[in-house]
């Protein structure tokens, strides 16, 4: 077929508006139409929340239907990851769910630790603790670790001081809470004293 120069000018137009014209039919249908029950968002909820394993701090969004976790994934609008996990933060929605090895369906993870556990001197098994047991026990060695290596005095000066306890702050707190932990060491005489960030 022979076409003028005027000719596939017109042609052209013609396939433009008809693509057009499909176009917008094709959407106002999809705004129209209701919504698919088996859309994977349907009946979740959204979290924000922070990774639970390193310092860094990285924002995530926990999915919930139900009352169950049923996904996790970078925060985007989060200013430390923008959206991003490392493999170790993408793998965080299985310390609450895993699949079963034989049915292929996702359940709790057996293995997730509820309660804090010590392992005491000697013994070879991890046993579980409360919550009070674990805060005390911390905070009964802080405090004898400061009282038997205290200094009081070095060549007349006075220093009050422990060598013996170090605090390292991670990049997850903010300024008012590195505030608070920076005042509870100088109050137990702790002089090294960094964080994270810094580094
Ligand atoms: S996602 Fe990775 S880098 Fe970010 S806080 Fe978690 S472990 Fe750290």
């Amino acid at each position: 077929m022979q076409l003028t120069r005027r000719g596939f000018f017109k042609a052209t137009a013609l396939a433009f508006a008809g693509s057009m014209a499909f176009e917008l039919s094709t959407q106002s249908e999809a705004l129209a139409a209701p919504v698919d029950a088996n859309w994977k968002l349907v009946n979740t909820e959204e979290y924000t929340n922070i990774c639970c394993y390193c310092s860094g701090g990285c924002g995530s969004i926990v999915s919930v239907r139900d009352g169950e976790v049923i996904n996790v994934e970078g925060d985007p609008d989060h200013p430390i990851n923008e959206g991003c996990l490392c493999p170790k933060g993408a793998a965080m929605f299985q310390l609450r769910n895993v699949v079963d090895d034989e049915t292929g369906e996702i359940i709790h993870n057996p293995e997730r630790k509820t309660t804090p556990m010590v392992r005491r001197p000697g013994a070879s098994d991890w046993e579980e603790i409360s919550w009070e047991e674990a805060i005390e026990g911390i905070a009964r060695r802080v405090k004898d670790t400061r009282d038997e290596t205290f200094v009081e005095t070095e060549n007349g000066i006075t220093v009050n001081y422990t060598p013996a306890i170090g605090s390292l702050g991670g990049s997850q707190q903010n300024s008012e809470e590195e505030y608070l932990i920076l005042k509870m060491m100088r109050s137990l005489g702790v002089v090294a004293i960094d964080n994270q960030a810094r580094v």
